[in-house]
């Protein structure tokens, strides 16, 4: 499993090749970019890389050392979820040992001076089993200030045993004296055509819906991959029924709303109070997308592709004046969540409100 395998953000990986290749790695890097895009991911392989025995720009992940990395991975990792899981905030840093090669994530909201100080304990050593020491700060904007502190010091005085990688969504949450002394490498929001090669090498997602989930994943694999189309379906659907009740059939002729099938829809929308902030947003989704047609932008702006004949047809029949309506009636309902009112019955004021207008 060499870099080839690693998806997305090609510039990062060849950045990372040719500091192996030239063999003057910076005792400290910046993975800094969108979540979901594959730092972690990257910076563990980079451990391997730097360890390994038969390549140098890259590894093997099948001989010894490549597979001793992944055993402290591992290991790390289990460690990590053993110590969140800890009722006892104390005990949460008991006797914590560093592999070679090993992860630092916050245990609590934080990562805490405990943890850095014990990095910079054995920064400064001789690996215990392989060539080099590699430790990556995950979260790295978590790290309380106190340990920013001890961090920094480690840093001004690169020790030449360790390289260490701290992760993080954007680079300037860390301090700068901080991130003035790493290398940075940038990593960007992934390409959809990426996004469904993952979604088709995983097999989860049948090939009709990888378009739609690549679009929603929004440039990351980690949504991508933790996405449910099911779920994602069952809440779009009554959105789709209460726009197909109010301006399914096409244009033309005058004719009566089918009111039973709005209330049953609206009814839908607002029953579930503790999901209706995503109900909400999926409402929002369709709405830039009818937006999208109403102005024809092309079709691959879209977000909800699978729906376009439908799309269409509610766009003619709402036009621009509907839809400005509808984005009022959402904005309605997004402000009076938190209340206790009837959403049911906002959502059929919407129809109402919009019923002069479709039954044109
Ligand atoms: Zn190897």
């Amino acid at each position: 499993m060499p870099f080839d395998s690693f998806l997305g953000n090609p510039q990062a990986v060849e950045a990372l090749r040719e500091m192996l290749a030239s063999g003057r790695m910076p005792p400290a890097l910046l993975f800094a970019g969108p979540e979901g895009v594959g730092k972690k991911t990257l910076a563990l392989m980079l451990a391997k890389a730097l360890n390994c025995e038969r390549r140098r720009d890259d590894f093997c992940g099948e001989c010894g050392r490549c597979r001793q990395c992944d055993a402290m991975i591992a290991a790390a990792r289990e460690d990590l979820a053993r110590r969140r899981e800890a009722k006892d905030a104390a005990r949460r840093l008991d006797g914590l040992v560093y592999f070679d090669v090993q992860l630092i994530e916050p245990l609590t909201r934080y990562i805490l001076i405990e943890q850095i100080r014990q990095l910079r304990h054995i920064a400064y050593t001789r690996p215990f089993q392989l060539p080099r020491r590699v430790f990556v700060v995950d979260d790295a904007q978590a790290i309380h200030w106190q340990a920013a502190d001890l961090l920094l010091k480690v840093l001004e005085e690169p020790p030449d045993t360790t390289t260490l990688i701290l992760v993080c969504p954007n680079a300037y949450e860390l301090r700068a004296t901080l991130r003035s002394r790493c290398r940075r490498v940038a990593f960007h929001v992934v390409e959809e055509a990426t996004l469904r090669t993952v979604l088709a090498a995983d097999g989860k997602v049948p090939e009709a819906r990888r378009a739609l989930v690549a679009r929603l994943a929004a440039g990351s694999i980690g949504a991508a991959r933790s996405f449910d189309p099911e779920a994602f379906e069952r809440r779009r659907r009554p959105w789709v029924q209460f726009l197909d009740s109010l301006a399914g059939s096409p244009a033309g002729g005058r004719r009566a709303l089918d009111w039973k099938s709005i209330s049953e829809a609206a009814k839908a929308l607002g029953e579930d109070r503790s999901t209706f902030e995503q109900t909400l947003r999926i409402g929002y989704l369709l709405l830039s997308d009818l937006l999208r047609v109403v102005e024809n932008q092309p079709e691959s702006a879209l977000t909800n592709i699978d729906l376009l004949p439908q799309l269409k047809t509610w766009a003619v029949r709402l036009g621009l004046e509907g839809v400005e309506k509808l984005k009022n009636g959402l904005d309605q309902a997004y402000r009076l969540q938190t209340r206790n009112v009837n959403q049911q019955l906002g959502f059929e004021t919407m129809a109402i409100d919009l019923e002069p207008l479709v039954s044109r």
